[in-house]
């Protein structure tokens, strides 16, 4: 299941890149590209906006549109997990928060100067973005994030 995030629900799009599904970011594309986007790599257009929802693509079906209609990232993240059961799919920090590019784990030897010292002293297993070069560890701050996933992912 793949995803494409409109400009107005941008911080759900990077909780869902961080639980890691596919959730291209649109920046500020307009409507007309988005929906082309979402139609030509089959993703699922997830928006507030209204207008989007009453487009013949969209009333038709051939357009697949979660509207978002609650308020705050914890919220929504709960909405999109529920409406498209996404628990079990949850593949928490194998996808770059930033850029959406898939995570290689890599080797405590080739993050050395990436990472704090404290970090690369007390962490074995990293995962590093290909593109950004960004590097992710198990530290309190990735914990933290899984629970609020798993806390998004519980049935209300
Ligand atoms: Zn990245």
């Amino acid at each position: 299941m793949r995803f494409v995030v409109d400009s107005n629900v941008e911080k759900l799009g990077r909780w869902l890149r961080i639980a890691g599904f596919d959730a291209a970011y649109a920046g500020n594309m307009d409507d007309n590209r988005l929906v082309r986007l979402a139609l030509d790599q089959g993703r699922i257009l997830l928006t507030r906006d209204r207008g989007i929802l009453k487009r013949r693509v969209a009333v038709g079906g051939r357009l697949r549109v979660v509207f978002i209609d609650r308020d705050g990232t914890g919220a929504q993240l709960r909405q999109v997990f529920s409406a498209l059961q996404l628990s079990a799919a949850m593949r928490p920090f194998s996808r770059c928060a930033e850029c959406n590019t898939s995570l290689l784990p890599k080797l405590k030897d080739e993050v050395g100067g990436l990472v704090p010292p404290y970090v690369y002293r007390t962490h074995e297993q990293y995962m590093q973005c290909p593109d950004c070069g960004r590097v992710y560890w198990r530290g309190t701050h990735w914990e933290r994030m899984v629970k609020e996933l798993e806390a998004a992912a519980e049935p209300a």
